[in-house]
């Protein structure tokens, strides 16, 4: 037993309440962040539906290459190869 296992454990409030604040806040944003994709996925879903239909589907917009399976998987509404991709960023 260490001498110290008598005294009442204190916890600094005003830190924990920073943390959690700060932690709650960063959630929030993450919520956001990922409602915000959802609707963006969700908006691009007929357009990749209608791709599938003329036969476009899985191949780049801009340069008509095949996007790899990989990324369809991640997204299959995807419509930029990750070349294409990585030049628009
Ligand atoms: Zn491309």
């Amino acid at each position: 037993m260490s001498k110290d296992a008598g005294k009442p454990v204190i916890l600094d409030q005003s830190m924990v309440g920073r943390l959690s604040r700060m932690d709650a806040m960063q959630g929030a944003e993450m919520a956001q962040e990922a409602s915000r994709r959802r609707k963006l996925q969700l908006a691009r879903i007929p357009s990749a539906l209608a791709r599938i239909d003329t036969g476009d589907f899985g191949l780049c917009v801009d340069c008509d290459e095949e996007i790899v399976l990989g990324r369809l998987r991640i997204d299959p509404t995807y419509t930029l190869c990750v070349s294409c991709a990585n030049k628009t960023i």
